[in-house]
């Protein structure tokens, strides 16, 4: 609630002094946004005037941008490759930065199938910071009373490797977590959570979460909103809850701990919070035996205003789902975000996820844009496109986002695009629209086209002394089960009458022989984080392919121009494809994975 009259804000009243602040420094931000830029692009090229990077293209210690963008390309992630791998393999010169690469990144994007590395310095934590404080004062615009309780967040850190060089890699995430800004944050009402630190910082995903679930139910009436980063993670929260309710309710009822929470300083941690309470207990049983679990979020914790997890882009498939276990509370998407840089913020946080815009903050990086026709699949032939600058985009046109961090990534091309919706001030606000090349995704795993065609092409190879081999697929990803998984669809042509068919273990060895082609972060989701099930191939009938291009020709396609969509979500499609069903086969193990990199 807002406290007295002397505090205002364009944005709406703000709650307390802290979000005051908060809220005027993102109205001066936006308020100038073609000068912050101005100022950001040149602070960055005259810190860094004197790395090898910015010095291979001449720039000579210039630093506005007239000269910076005739000199400096726009650049992929496999441009800088060579160089990302010096400073790996312990290169300490300044390279892409005049500050020291406190260490990497791993980006869910991936590589030759491996995550990419972010060199990053320890300054962009900081500026990760502030836009973290952001949150919470616009968020009180509009949920009032967010310090009368608490939010229970499943949060997750992931495993780490070290470079050859000796340098840290993580996740931008676990980086967060186990930084001071989030291990001795302040003390601040309107943003206290369940979850203790010990258990989000346990590297074992089991007891992390059971032990974030069992903070959450003790404090079920205080819980005023509930969420993970992602829509993905909360349901795999809410999987787990059904998983282990009844061990769950033991513990609240004996006031024991389950013993495989067995990290030692978790273990300390939950055994002092930890108390014999049987009635809790019983609710618990009673409500999570039932075999409807549609509204299950409110009734356990009846106090939650609203969901705050990002449901737009590859996410917005999970909101039919979290609508029903949630019965339809909002869901609040207040970021965006990547390892290479964090980008800005939703001003207004509990809109419809179908009119999220996020609005970029002009001091987090500089920001470029990269005109991008609605529906063209393709990129720019063009080596030197013009840009425009954040100031200068047009409401309704679609760009790709293109970065220069403090970091040292120069005009680095981050695979999203994104439509302009309006302005707040002068600072434009977008429409995440979707990430360049994603065919399938159910966590952060990010599958493109070429990638499937080579898992498809590798498994297909098992068939091959059955004569048979695959004529056609398509794709889908399957989010109706928890968590999520791949769908193959394979029409087979077997040459020779005379051989066996495939037997249901082949096509099962398959399925593994695609799981193992997939990126690492694919593999990271089945075996680390159990966040995608097992990848199935369902077999079509003879002739099924045929009659989805006549499907789409009858809608319209042009006849020459048709090509077998490599992933499809259409519900006839959908329905047309699994009427022809012969038989569906599933991955019968867990393909490898391990946090070290093959390259
Ligand atoms: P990573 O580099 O693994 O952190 O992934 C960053 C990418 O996740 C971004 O470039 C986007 O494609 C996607 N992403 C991050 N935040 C959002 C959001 N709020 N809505 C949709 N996609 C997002």
């Amino acid at each position: 609630m807002a406290v007295g009259s002397t505090l205002s804000s364009p944005l709406g009243p703000p709650a307390c002094e802290k979000d005051a602040k908060a809220l005027e420094f993102i109205e001066e931000m936006t308020r100038n946004a073609d000068k912050v830029q101005e100022k950001v692009l040149a602070e960055i090229l005259s810190r860094n005037a004197e790395t090898e990077y910015l010095k291979r293209y001449q720039l000579n210690g210039a630093t506005d941008r007239k000269t910076f963008k005739s000199k400096l390309p726009m650049i992929k992630y496999d441009d800088l490759q060579p160089d990302i791998q010096r400073i790996a393999n312990g290169d300490k010169s300044p390279i892409l930065c005049s500050h020291p690469i406190s260490e990497f990144l791993t980006s869910s994007g991936t590589s030759a199938g491996e995550r990419k590395l972010m060199p990053t310095i320890k300054q962009e934590l900081d500026r990760r910071q502030i836009l973290y404080s952001l949150l919470m004062a616009v968020m009180n615009l509009y949920v009032p009373g967010l310090d009368k309780g608490k939010g229970l967040y499943f949060y997750f850190i992931k495993s780490e490797t070290k470079t050859p060089g000796g340098l840290v890699a993580r996740p931008v995430l676990t980086s967060y977590y186990k930084s001071e800004h989030f291990k001795n944050r302040p003390y601040d009402p309107y943003n206290v959570i369940t979850s203790p630190n010990e258990a989000v910082l346990c590297p074992d995903s089991f007891q992390s979460m059971y032990s974030q679930m069992l903070c959450g139910l003790y404090e079920r009436h205080q819980v005023l909103r509930l969420g993970a980063v992602f829509a993905s993670g909360l349901l795999r929260a809410i999987r787990f809850l059904q998983l282990n309710y009844a061990q769950l309710a033991h513990d609240i009822k004996t006031g024991t701990l389950n013993p495989k929470i067995s990290d030692p300083a978790l273990k300390e941690c939950m055994e002092s919070r930890i108390k014999a309470n049987p009635e809790l207990a019983e609710f618990i049983l009673n409500e999570c035996s039932k075999e409807n679990w549609e509204g299950i979020i409110t009734r356990i914790w009846p106090n939650t205003k609203y969901l705050d997890v990002i449901v737009t882009g590859a996410m917005a498939q999970y909101i039919p789902t979290l609508e029903f276990y949630s019965g339809g509370l909002p869901m609040a998407c207040t970021m965006y975000a990547s390892s290479e840089c964090y980008f800005g913020l939703n001003l207004n946080p509990v809109c419809k996820p179908s009119e999220v815009s996020y609005t970029i903050m002009p001091n987090m990086a500089y920001f470029e844009f990269l005109p991008h026709e609605p529906g063209s699949y393709g990129s720019t032939r063009d080596p030197n496109p013009k840009l425009i600058d954040l100031a200068d985009v047009e409401v309704g046109k679609e760009y790709e986002l293109v970065i220069t961090t403090y970091s040292g990534l120069c005009r680095y091309r981050v695979g999203d695009i994104l439509r302009v919706t309006g302005f707040h001030n002068s600072a434009p606000q977008f429409h995440f629209v979707r990430r360049k090349n994603v065919l399938l995704s159910i966590d952060s795993d990010k599958t493109d086209e070429a990638e499937l065609q080579k898992a498809v092409e590798n498994a297909s190879e098992l068939l091959r002394e059955f004569n048979t081999s695959v004529v056609e697929y398509t794709s889908y990803a399957d989010t109706k089960t928890i968590p999520g998984h791949y769908v193959i669809y394979w029409e087979l042509m077997v040459k020779d009458d005379t051989v066996n068919p495939p037997t249901d273990t082949v096509l099962s060895q398959c399925c593994l022989a695609m799981e193992e082609s997939l990126n690492s972060v694919y593999r990271q989701g089945r075996v680390a984080d159990h966040s995608i099930g097992p990848l199935e191939i369902r077999v079509v009938k003879n002739g099924t392919f045929e009659e989805l291009m006549d499907y789409a020709i009858s809608r319209g396609a042009s006849i020459n121009q048709y090509k077998v969509p490599r992933c499809v979500n259409f519900t006839p499609i959908m329905e047309l494809l699994d009427s022809r069903v012969v038989s569906a086969h599933f991955s019968p193990a867990l393909p490898h994975w391990t946090p070290e990199r093959r390259r």
